[in-house]
C-alpha cells in the first residue's frame, strides 16, 4: 500500500492549500525548525482518525485549525485529504484509489468522507484498521515512542504485539459488547 498524496488546507501552519505527492519508497521531509514538518505528520494522523488533541500536540482539537499570523487572519476550518493507492486491495473497498477526508469547523462540527461520499469517523477507522493503518496503530512512531516500547511492561508489550497481529480490534469489540 502506498500513500500517494496529502492535501492540507487550513491545517495548522498550512493556511493555503498545500499538496504533497509521495513517490513509492522512502520520503524525507526536511526544513528548518518550526517550518511545519511535524505538522505534516500530525495531518496524516488526523485524517486517519486521530481523536486525541494531545497526540496532535495541541490542547484542544480546534488547535489544528490555522490560528492566524500577524499578516493573515485565522481560518474557520481545517481540511485534510489523503489519497491511498489501493491497487493491491489492501483496503476492503472496491476502488483502486481511495481518498479519505476530514474537515473540522471552528464552530465545532466535523465532516468525514471516503472518495467524496460523506461518512462517519467510524467508517474511516473501520476501513483502515484491517490494513494496519489508522487510529491506535503504531504506524506513526513519534519522538520518544521508541523509548516507551523499550520500557513497556510485559502487559503493554503484549498490547503492541496484539495490535500487530490484528487481535486488538477484536478485543476492543468484545470489551465494548460486554459493557452493553
Ligand atoms: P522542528 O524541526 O522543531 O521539529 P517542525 O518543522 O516539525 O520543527 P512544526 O512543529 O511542524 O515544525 O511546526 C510548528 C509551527 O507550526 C509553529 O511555528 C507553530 O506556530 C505553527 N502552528 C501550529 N499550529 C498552528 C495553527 N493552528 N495555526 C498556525 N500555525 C500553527
Ligand atoms: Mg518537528
Amino acid at each position: 500500500m502506498h500513500l500517494k498524496t496529502l492535501t492540507l488546507r487550513g491545517f495548522k501552519s498550512f493556511a493555503s492549500a498545500t499538496t504533497l505527492n509521495f513517490e513509492p519508497g522512502v520520503t524525507c521531509v526536511v526544513g528548518p525548525n518550526g517550518s511545519g514538518k511535524s505538522n505534516v505528520v500530525d495531518a496524516l494522523a488526523w485524517v486517519m482518525g486521530e481523536q486525541g488533541a494531545k497526540s496532535l500536540r495541541g490542547g484542544k482539537m480546534e488547535d489544528v485549525i490555522f490560528a492566524g499570523t500577524s499578516g493573515r487572519p485565522p481560518l474557520g476550518r481545517a481540511e485534510v485529504s489523503l489519497t491511498i493507492d489501493n491497487a493491491d486491495g489492501a483496503l476492503p473497498i472496491e476502488y483502486s484509489e481511495v481518498t479519505i477526508s476530514r474537515t473540522l469547523f471552528r464552530s465545532g462540527g466535523s465532516e468525514y468522507a471516503i472518495n467524496g461520499q460523506g461518512c462517519r469517523l467510524l467508517d474511516i477507522q473501520d476501513l483502515l484498521s484491517d490494513s494496519g493503518l489508522g487510529r491506535e496503530m503504531h504506524v506513526i512512531v513519534g519522538q520518544g515512542q521508541l523509548d516507551a516500547v523499550l520500557r513497556a511492561t510485559p502487559e503493554e508489550r503484549r498490547g503492541f504485539i496484539e495490535e500487530a497481529a490484528g487481535v486488538l480490534k477484536h478485543r476492543k469489540r468484545k470489551e465494548k459488547a460486554l459493557r452493553k
